[in-house]
């Protein structure tokens, strides 16, 4: 019986071995409906023989060991596998026959089904192989299962006997054969989980070495041979056809200065067992050595490194090219970045980097400096807010930082470089210039701009301040015009234009001196400073000219009339230097800067015309412009024109106004008159047109024009009837009169002695060498010079002995008073004794009354001119008795 049961059991084993040869050799994978056909009919055989050598127990019964085969085939390989097994196992026992061949029968089914169950449980849902416990538990339940099968067929009684005297067998057989059954397939699975684990392995290695390009490297140190796969020939250029596979066909292939260090790793590693690991350069054909990193190791054999080494060799050149490219690019950095450094340090501008957040990524120590910042503050990685922060406790800034960030911000957005200044505390000034950088930062320089600003204010300042006064000076004054203009253009502003001007401040200097004209000068714009306060604007404009930018309070109570009367009274007074009394005068124009003043010229020239106004009425005072002084440039304006385009031989005209010796009574010469007719038919008077031709600058050909056409004139005179010429003061001192003179002279051979030149008191008042010398070189010529309208402005008589004159002039506004006037009549006595004193001739201008004419002939006046003897006329007036005969030519 032992016998029967141990060749049941063999035939499970023998089927468990062809189920190994099967998954082993055919590769049957436990999933594919093949494998689990094959498995199904493989137990099933197994069935088959073990129902077919069954083990005899008492009672005419057998058992067999069918139970293994279909519940493991179930349990393995599913239900199909299963049913499989357990149709072909019931066909079998079918066939066998004898007793209880129904519950054999389907005993199959019963264990199958307990077999699908477990596998199920065990493989699907725990994902684990059986172990022996589950083996044994798995058979027991599946007997139990199987027991209804007992009673089916041969009844209960039976059934229930059979089980009372088989249930050790049933037990024992069935949990031996599963058991057996069992652990045999299960190694098989566990061989081929573990074959398809190290497959997987081998692959997953192959295609890591394939990625990282590592080449396998095996080297059989008895054999002397070197095996490499395809990667490891590539690697060191080795050609599979020639390659001998010995070491040293091998390290030929190595740099030859490598060899040794490739030597020494290999015999170290084969000596202590550790792994080598060292980096030689490959010998290429063309290029540059390839760098190959070589590792491996000795397998041990009985604990000592035996002759079999294996490792992998990777190509590194690349690496070292990266390498040695990061390690140049490192030196340049760091050569770069102390290049910067030192540029840096040594500038003399601060400068700080901001990133795109305003975070600091750069400073150098001179901004540190400049702005008196400890390094902690500043910094790297520090935010701007923190520095603008910082710089407003300090009361260097005065902005919200926030606001002041957003500011920057904004610029730094628009990509705008711009400069700002920032004033610290005492009186420090930095410039810092804000440059975008691209990825959204700024770069800002800083510059100390202290002695820069204050050596700009102070130029500004003595750019704007008159030197010898303190005061604005012109450029300011016209500056604060222009403005005041602007203004006034924007509406009625209130402001005015006041032109403050000394009278005779020229004789004062010229008398005195120029050191206490300077201090006349002082006094008066210490004057003008006061009077101007801190509202109005005082200035020196040049000489004695001064001005006032009349600027009205708020409460409209000044008046600049009230101003130009406390100058007045200020300065038109007698004031002392070093005890030295000198009685000033002064004349001041007004004018409004209204919105029709289109200009700082425009409200210049109606303060100035409302000045010349006041100035030839010879009177201390102010005059402010008005409609008539308007008038009156504007018609000026209009001669202008005229007198530019007018042609001198039609509209010009010369009259004659006989000049008689007072004693005889007998025409002794001509004074020519220039008459003008303007285009429009009106006489313009000489008084209103010469002034207008001396500022155009004609006054030059039309007194040219006046001297030909008196000296043609006189030609057919008596020869001794002189001409008297009147000679602006513009036209001498340009050298060229004398030189004009001398040539009208010769073209008329008229003698010099009997042309005169009139020269007003300006000359002489504007005097200067060159007229001086004009002056000398006329008389040299042999001409006369009279000294006209004597009287009517300073009058110094020290002018009658500095220059070289021959005659005086007095003026009519003494001569019509003589008879009235006490005074008068003593002046124009004292002028006539003085000037026949010393040898100078005189001419009393203005006669229109015999009892002028005789007072003045008993004052020994010489000369006597006026409407009484004869009024000018373009015909000289020539009393018969007196004509002798012309010479003419
Ligand atoms: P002036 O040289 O003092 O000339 C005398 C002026 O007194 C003349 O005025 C004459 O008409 C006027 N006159 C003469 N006798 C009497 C009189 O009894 N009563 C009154 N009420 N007036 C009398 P006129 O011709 O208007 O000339 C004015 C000034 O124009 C001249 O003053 C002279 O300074 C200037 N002038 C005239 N012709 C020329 C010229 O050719 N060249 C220059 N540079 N100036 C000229
Ligand atoms: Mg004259
Ligand atoms: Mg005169």
């Amino acid at each position: 019986m032992l016998l029967q049961y141990v060749s049941n059991l063999g035939l499970l084993s023998f089927g468990a071995l062809v189920l190994f040869f099967l998954r082993i050799t055919l590769d049957v994978s436990r999933h594919a409906i093949v494998s689990k056909v094959v498995i199904g009919c493989t137990f099933g055989a197994m069935s088959v023989m073990v129902v077919n050598v069954p083990l005899s127990i008492p009672n005419g019964a057998t058992f067999d060991t069918r139970a293994g085969p279909a519940i493991l085939s179930a349990f393995y390989a599913g239900p199909v596998a299963g049913l499989l097994t357990a149709a072909i196992g019931a066909i079998a026992r079918y066939q066998v026959g004898g007793p209880a061949v129904v519950g054999g029968i389907l005993s199959f089914f019963f264990y199958a089904g307990a077999g699908w169950a477990a596998g199920y449980y065990l493989l699907s849902v725990k994902r684990r192989l059986p172990t022996l416990r589950d083996l044994v538990a798995i058979s027991a339940v599946g007997t139990l299962l199987a027991v209804p099968a007992l009673f089916i067929g041969s009844g209960i009684a039976f059934g229930l006997s059979l089980l009372a005297v088989a249930w050790p067998y049933l037990l024992i057989g069935n949990i031996s054969g599963v058991v057996v059954l069992g652990l045999t397939t299960r190694e098989v699975l566990r061989a081929k989980q573990n074959q398809d684990a190290l497959s997987d392995a081998v692959i997953t290695a192959d295609l890591a070495r394939a990625s990282a390009q590592l080449a396998l490297w095996q080297y059989d140190r008895a054999m002397d041979r070197v095996t490499l796969d395809e990667a490891g020939l590539a690697l060191y250029g080795l050609d599979p056809e020639t390659f001998s596979g010995s070491y040293a066909a091998w390290r030929e292939r190595i740099v030859e200065e490598d060899r040794p260090a490739l030597d020494a790793a290999i015999a170290s590693a084969r000596r202590t067992g550790a792994a080598f690991d060292v980096t030689v350069r490959v010998r290429q054909d063309r290029d540059w050595p390839r760098w190959v990193r070589a590792t491996g190791q000795f397998r041990l054999e009985g604990g000592r490194p035996g002759d079999e080494a294996i490792g992998v060799h990777s190509d590194i050149t690349d690496l070292r090219q990266l390498e040695a490219d990061l390690r140049q690019t490192a030196h340049e950095a760091s050569e770069k970045s102390r290049n910067l450094e030192v540029t840096l340090s040594s500038m003399k501008h601060g400068v700080a980097v901001l990133d795109k957040d305003g975070c600091l990524v750069l400073v150098n120590q001179r901004a540190l400096d400049l702005f008196d910042m400890p390094r902690d503050v500043a910094a790297v990685g520090r935010h701007y807010t923190s520095f603008l922060r910082y710089h407003r406790e300090h009361g260097n800034f005065h902005l919200d930082p926030d606001e002041a960030m957003r500011r920057i911000w904004e610029r730094v957005g628009r990509g705008e470089i711009y400069r700002t200044r920032m004033q610290l505390t005492p009186d420090r000034v930095i410039a810092v210039t804000v440059a975008p950088m691209p990825d959204g930062g700024w770069v800002e320089t800083h510059e100390d701009i202290t002695e820069q600003e204050r050596a700009a204010a102070q130029l500004r300042e003595a750019a704007e301040r008159d030197g010898l006064t303190g005061l604005a000076n012109r450029a300011a004054f016209d500056q604060a015009l222009e403005e005041a203009v602007r203004r006034g253009a924007a509406g009625a502003s209130g402001e005015a234009l006041m032109l403050v001007d000394l009278n005779d401040f020229k004789t004062v200097n010229d008398s005195y001196g120029h050191s206490l004209g300077d201090a006349v000068l002082k006094r008066v714009a210490a004057i003008l400073d006061r009077v101007a306060g801190e509202r109005h604007l005082a200035a020196r404009l040049g000489g004695d000219e001064f001005a006032i930018l009349f600027r009205p309070g708020t409460q409209g109570d000044d008046r600049p009339e009230a101003q130009a009367r406390r100058v007045i009274d200020e300065i038109a007074r007698t004031h002392v230097f070093d005890g030295l009394r000198v009685k000033l005068g002064v004349s001041i124009g007004i004018a409004a800067i209204t919105p029709d003043c289109r200009s700082r010229a425009e409200i210049m020239t109606r303060a100035d015309s409302a000045l010349y106004k006041i100035k030839s009425q010879r009177e201390i005072g102010f005059r402010e412009f008005d409609k008539t002084i308007e008038r009156e440039i504007t018609r000026r304006k209009r001669l202008e024109g005229k007198l530019l385009t007018a042609a001198k031989a039609e509209t010009f005209a010369l009259h004659y106004q006989p000049i008689i010796d007072l004693a005889h009574d007998r025409v002794v010469g001509h004074e020519a008159l220039l008459r003008w007719q303007c285009p429009n038919g009106t006489m313009v008077p000489p008084s209103e047109f010469i002034p207008i031709a001396e500022d155009l600058g004609t006054i030059d050909d039309l007194g040219l024009w006046v001297l030909e056409t008196a000296v043609k004139e006189a030609m057919h005179w008596p020869a001794d009837v002189c001409v008297s010429v009147n000679v602006s003061p513009r036209q001498l001192g340009k050298d060229m009169f004398v030189g004009a003179v001398e040539r009208v002279l010769a073209k008329w051979q008229l003698d010099p002695a009997r042309l005169e030149f009139e020269i007003t008191e300006n000359v002489l008042i504007e005097r200067n060498d060159a007229t001086l010398t004009e002056i000398q070189a006329l008389r040299a010529l042999g001409t006369r010079i009279a000294l006209d309208d004597f009287g009517t402005g300073f009058s110094s008589l020290s002018y009658l002995h500095r220059f070289p004159l021959d005659k005086i002039k007095i003026d009519r506004s003494f001569v019509s008073r003589i008879t009235s006037d006490h005074t008068s009549a003593s002046i124009v006595s004292t002028i006539a004794n003085l000037a026949r004193n010393i040898g100078l001739d005189t001419t009393a201008e203005g006669i229109e009354t015999q009892e002028q004419k005789a007072f003045l002939a008993l004052a020994g006046c010489t000369n006597g001119q006026g409407f009484l003897i004869g009024r000018p006329q373009a015909e000289p007036l020539l009393p018969e008795a007196l004509i002798h005969e012309p010479a003419r030519r």
